[in-house]
């Protein structure tokens, strides 16, 4: 039996259309399928590999750490140097009020714990989110969703979760003292890269602190240079009481963190202590090769860079008559908004052919996703430009 046959026979899906596509390698900005062909890689895991595939010194922490101990004691109760370099590391780099984190495994699984916090905290059952938000597939952050096609085979969810448009100054008169959280992402991602107004967000955070509400900011996809600086709440001037960050965090290895303040956290680990727990949370190897990735993204070039390369590729596309709309952040994180859907779906066969693999978001099937490692070269980046505006023109040809 082929590999593919066994996947199809023995790995449950998520979808009845996987890509199926079949990895034998991955570096740089590439990966490699079973008979050699190269792709380049333009979906990134999911906004995971924001420093490419097999980066020598995030290998080499592994490796080494990997020498030493891999898993001795569920989170929180050993003191395991990587776990406690990475947070100092993090919170150097954050506000003062965001000074501890619970690191965990997941986006979802830290999401679940940023509501679950919030609520123990306040003493309140309100939680706030915005339509097209994605935040995970746990059932606490499912229940965040506001399409009920997708939560209503899992009602009742969480309950008292309540939906809002993004951008929209309707939701501020509705946090009162009952609210306990505001949960947004500072970029919409899943949506197809919507980013909030600056505005909008200081006076959810003004409101938030008149009435004790907290304001969560899911940062899992937009944060670690993805979205131009090492935090996307960094361009709007807003500081969160709860920073969720996932995906990239653990450059390439699963890793997640919680983080606020003293007061806030204390919640989870007091009255009664124990409430929020995670055996693999915060994994030694996970925070080493985390450790390694951030030292590169918060010292290096890596980011500034990343932004002349997206308006270089912009610029490139931007005249293409089937391009409709393009949302840039300021990092090397677009949406190419075509047409229709329709064309998306024959598009992206098409630029995998050429080799380039494009993806399009869970909630935005009109747009694609352009989000490259941000150590792909300005050639490559002007070449993967090419290949766009190539299937493009194919897609002309079969219409
Ligand atoms: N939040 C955002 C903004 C995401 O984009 C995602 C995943 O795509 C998640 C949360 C969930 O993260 P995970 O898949 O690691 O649970």
């Amino acid at each position: 039996m082929t590999l593919r046959a066994q996947f199809f026979s023995h790995i449950a899906n998520t979808s009845p259309f996987p890509l199926g596509l079949e990895i034998s390698k991955a570096e740089g900005v590439f990966l490699f399928d079973n008979t050699g062909k190269k792709y380049m890689d333009f979906v990134s895991g999911i906004g995971v590999n924001n420093l490419g595939h097999g980066h020598p010194a995030i290998l080499k922490a592994i490796h080494n750490q990997a020498d030493d101990y891999l898993h001795t004691m569920v989170y929180g109760e050993h003191i395991q140097s990587p776990q406690v370099l990475l947070a100092k590391k993090l919170t150097d780099h954050l506000p003062i009020s965001l000074n501890k984190v619970f690191f965990l495994s997941s986006g979802a699984e830290a999401i679940d714990c940023a509501i679950k916090t919030a609520r123990k905290s306040t003493g309140r059952k309100k939680i706030y989110s915005f339509k097209n938000s994605y935040h995970g597939s746990t059932y606490g952050a499912m229940g965040l969703i506001a399409d009920p096609l997708k939560t209503k085979p899992y009602d009742p969810g969480i309950g008292e979760v309540f939906h809002f448009d993004f951008n929209n100054p309707n939701i501020i008169q509705h946090i009162d003292h009952d609210t306990a959280a505001v949960i947004m992402e500072v970029i919409q991602a899943e949506a197809g890269i919507y980013l909030v107004e600056p505005g909008f967000v200081q006076a959810i955070a003004e409101k938030c602190t008149q009435t004790g509400c907290l304001l969560i900011f899911d940062e899992i996809q937009s944060a670690m240079g993805r979205a131009g600086n090492l935090f996307a709440f960094e361009q709007i001037f807003t500081t969160p009481d709860i920073l969720v960050l996932g995906k990239s965090l653990g450059g390439g290895l699963p890793l997640s963190a919680v983080i606020s303040s003293e007061k806030i956290t204390h919640a989870i680990a007091n009255d009664p202590p124990l409430t929020h727990m995670s055996t693999f949370g915060g994994h030694p190897l996970c925070c080493a090769a985390g450790l390694a990735s951030f030292n590169i993204l918060s010292s290096g070039n890596v980011i500034r860079d990343s932004k002349s390369k997206s308006m270089a590729f912009v610029e490139k596309i931007r005249h293409h008559p089937k391009i409709k709309e393009i949302r840039a952040t300021s990092g090397l994180w677009l949406a190419v908004e075509l047409v229709d859907a329709d064309m998306v779906q024959k598009l992206i066969p098409i630029a995998q052919e050429k080799g380039i693999l494009i993806d399009w978001f869970l909630f935005n099937d009109r747009s694609l996703r352009i989000a490259p490692p941000l150590i792909i070269s300005h050639a490559e980046i002007l070449l993967a430009a090419d290949m766009l505006l190539e299937s493009l023109e194919q897609l002309n040809k079969t219409d």
